[in-house]
């Protein structure tokens, strides 16, 4: 049997991974010059300061059960964990911090430390579990039922309140609000609507176990990982080979495409119902992000100096003003406060710099950023975010030596996958968190039955997780009758969940 994977993202590798290693002869016919889809990273800068150009840090990755098995360590794989995952500045008042040790953020928050313990714990304490029932097609009988559905059930009350609400609810006091918004901001969606809790919760407890850790190196050393684990099982990756017309694919039993929804019914456009191709077309994308990388002439000049141990920091103020930009972008008007995503990834890992600067607490860093801005946004953002990065790092102009600046149609061209600058494949509004490409029970399938969807527009979503490909391989190979390999050995590729384990317990129940 001889499959094609249209896409090198992680999760048309992962997809890759599966089927060759149920034994089917597997190429990745990758459009780019080098594979990994939004795993890419560059030195734009000059040598050695490395800049991730999409995704960069991955609490997804550290809890995916496809990304486990995989012997990735022994491809060259290494993790980097900042004891301090993020932290929010606020105008008045020191940061909030969230750091992987869930006492000491408890602490740090003061009289909503206890209420901060009570929305993450149960959920944090057993992570694996909530990973392999979330990270999975959510409505039956696509995926398997949940192991323990009281757990799934739990964690879903609180999930599917709106995070505002939440935060309102449960914290008294803007540091916590804050801190919890700025999670469930990664939901692309208005904070008062139904389920953005559940990125709150999700990101917040994913903090305190498995981290939001950054590849050593770059992120596409994660995907060079990939690749190698999938050569050694006889699979190939064709670079520079995009796919146009999937009549060129048809020497192949079964073709795997990791593409954006309205590029599938392009491809499927003389193979599928125009119902069904009209059902991929109507698919919505999420607003978009405007990149920025900055190179600096030293540190980020943060007003309170924990923000500097952080790896990501959460650019957006108040629980207020966050909800109204996210709203504002949904609703297609440009915030003059985007909120702003920044990580600080060469402070935590040395092998991002220069040989030359790797000694020094100054030196040369790079700002890795993106502002949530509308879907398709035109407008340029360096302003807006240098802006938003000052108010609480005063004197950082001064600092700028190098800015590029990637807006939504950059991004999509460097990417076809990125419409619109949507970076994680389709919003999660109406049913579409449930139900995604399309309204149907069978997600990865296609009218032609040697025809499966694969990226992050199908379940579970976006990020870096590769689960997505992981349940499309399975899914095509159950199809065809051919078993699905039994998992590889664990190569533990994330440490273990230590903060949680030396937790002082009792006080917060
Ligand atoms: C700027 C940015 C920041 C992000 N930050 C994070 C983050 O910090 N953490 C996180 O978890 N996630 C993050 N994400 C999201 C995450 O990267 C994506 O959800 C994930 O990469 C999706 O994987 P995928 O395999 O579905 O698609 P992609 O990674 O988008 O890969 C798709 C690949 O398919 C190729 N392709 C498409 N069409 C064709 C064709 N017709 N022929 C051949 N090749 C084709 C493309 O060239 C691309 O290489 C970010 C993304 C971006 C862009």
């Amino acid at each position: 049997m001889r499959a094609a994977v249209v896409g090198s993202g992680p999760n048309g590798l992962v997809a890759a991974i599966e089927l060759a290693r149920a034994g089917v002869e597997t190429t990745v016919f990758e459009a780019h010059a080098r594979p990994g889809g939004a795993l890419r990273s560059a030195a734009p800068f000059g040598e050695g300061h490395i800049v991730d150009l999409g995704a960069t840090s991955m609490p997804f990755a550290a809890m995916s059960p496809a990304l486990a098995q995989l012997p990735l360590a022994a491809h060259g794989l290494r993790w980097v964990q900042p004891e301090t995952p993020m932290a929010h500045p606020l105008d008045d008042g020191p940061a909030a911090v969230l750091h992987r040790d869930l006492e000491r953020t408890s602490d740090g928050l003061g009289r909503d430390g206890r209420a901060w313990r009570r929305v993450h714990e149960p959920i944090a304490r057993r992570m694996g579990e909530v990973a392999s029932s979330v990270l999975r097609p959510l409505v039956p009988p696509t995926g398997p039922l949940p192991a323990d559905p009281l757990l799934l059930a739990s964690f879903g009350l609180r999930a599917a309140a709106p995070a505002a609400a939440l935060a309102r609810g449960a914290f008294r006091s803007e540091p916590a609000r804050a801190l919890f918004a700025g999670s469930a901001a990664h939901s692309w969606r208005p904070l008062s609507k139904p389920l953005t809790a559940s990125f709150g919760v999700l990101f917040g407890a994913a903090a305190h176990a498995g981290g939001w850790p950054f590849v050593a190196g770059g992120s596409e050393r994660l995907a060079e990982a990939l690749v190698a684990v999938l050569r050694s099982l006889g699979g190939e990756v064709v670079t520079d080979a995009p796919i146009d017309d999937v009549a060129s694919l048809d020497r192949f039993d079964l073709v795997l495409l990791d593409v954006a929804p309205r590029s599938a019914a392009r491809l499927l456009v003389d193979r599928a119902a125009p119902a069904y191709l009209s059902a991929l077309r109507r698919f919505r994308h999420a607003p978009a992000a405007a990149k920025v990388d900055l190179l600096l002439d030293g540190p980020v000049p943060w007003r309170d100096p924990a923000v500097a141990e952080a790896g990501i920091v959460h650019l957006g103020g108040s629980l207020a003003e966050i909800a109204a930009a996210e709203r504002a972008v949904v609703r297609g008007a440009l915030p003059e406060r985007p909120f702003t995503l920044l990580a600080q990834q060469d402070a935590h890992d040395a092998s991002r710099r220069p040989a030359s600067d790797r000694g020094s607490r100054e030196g040369r860093r790079v700002v890795w950023a993106y502002a949530h801005v509308p879907h398709g946004c035109t407008a340029p953002a360096l302003e807006l975010v240098t802006a938003q990065i000052e108010r609480f790092a005063p004197g950082i102009r001064d600092r700028i030596v190098g800015a590029i600046e990637t807006g939504p149609a950059a991004l999509e061209r460097s990417n076809p996958n990125l419409v619109g600058g949507d970076i994680i494949g389709g919003s999660i509004a109406g049913t579409q968190l449930l139900l995604r490409p399309t309204r149907s029970l069978r997600p990865y399938g296609t009218p032609d039955p040697r025809i499966w969807l694969c990226s992050a527009s199908t379940p579970p979503g976006g990020g870096v997780h590769g689960m997505s490909g992981f349940h499309a391989a399975r899914a095509a190979l159950r199809a065809h009758g051919i078993p699905v390999p039994a998992p590889m050995t664990p190569s533990h590729p994330t440490p273990p969940h230590a903060p949680l384990a030396h937790h002082r317990s009792g006080d917060h129940r």
